[in-house]
């Protein structure tokens, strides 16, 4: 992505991406006042683990998902997670929860001492595995959908679920290029009113 290219989506004062697909999850609250939204945190999943383009990632987010469809969706029946967004393998993007809002991705977690991450952070998952590099439409549309996060909120910091819930977590893994996607998002030129972003090697962790 260079200064030719800019991004066509845009995240609106009500925290809605525009140019997206939209599934409001019911997975969500308000975030806690006066909070300052300063981290992007970045997953991987797929369901069943290892199998992509079904329907099944936005089913659990809107807790619809058929827990007897497939033998490992049976833990999941009375999990209520989300996260803010979804990227698929081709690059499209799914937005379940406002920005503004507070949505359950990270769960137990500490990022520089504060915990309960969802409180302050936006949550993107990656259609992936910790076994398989992820496809160039997602970067894409990750660089382009946190160049729109950017102009909208004061975010600071990137960081895996994998940092900020340390041996509990390992997405979004070994095969997230963390230089490709800085780099991407270095290009992407942001605007004037953004923080300066740091990712995890910013703050002593491997980017592998
Ligand atoms: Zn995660």
């Amino acid at each position: 992505m260079n200064r030719n290219s800019m991004p066509s989506v845009a995240i609106a004062e009500d925290g809605w991406c525009s140019g997206v697909l939209r599934e409001p999850s019911p997975n969500f609250d308000a975030r806690p006042d006066g909070v300052e939204i300063d981290l992007l945190v970045i997953h991987n999943i797929s369901l069943p683990p290892g199998e992509f383009g079904g329907p099944y990632i936005s089913d659990l987010f809107m807790n619809r998902l058929d827990c007897d469809a497939h033998p490992y969706f049976d833990q999941l029946r009375s999990l209520r997670v989300s996260a803010h967004f979804l990227i698929g393998r081709n690059g499209d993007v799914t937005q379940f929860v406002s920005t503004n809002a507070r949505a359950w991705h990270a769960g137990v977690s500490v990022f520089e001492d504060r915990e309960k991450c969802n409180a302050f952070s936006i949550g993107i998952e990656l259609e992936g595995t910790d076994f398989l590099p992820f496809a160039s439409e997602q970067y894409e549309a990750l660089a382009m959908l946190t160049h729109a996060l950017r102009v909208r909120h004061p975010l600071r910091n990137v960081m895996g679920h994998e940092h900020i819930a340390p041996g509990r977590k390992t997405d979004p893994g070994p095969f997230f290029d963390w230089v490709r996607y800085q780099e991407m998002v270095a290009s992407a030129l942001p605007d004037d009113r953004a923080e300066m972003l740091s990712f995890p090697f910013s703050h002593g962790k491997s980017p592998r």
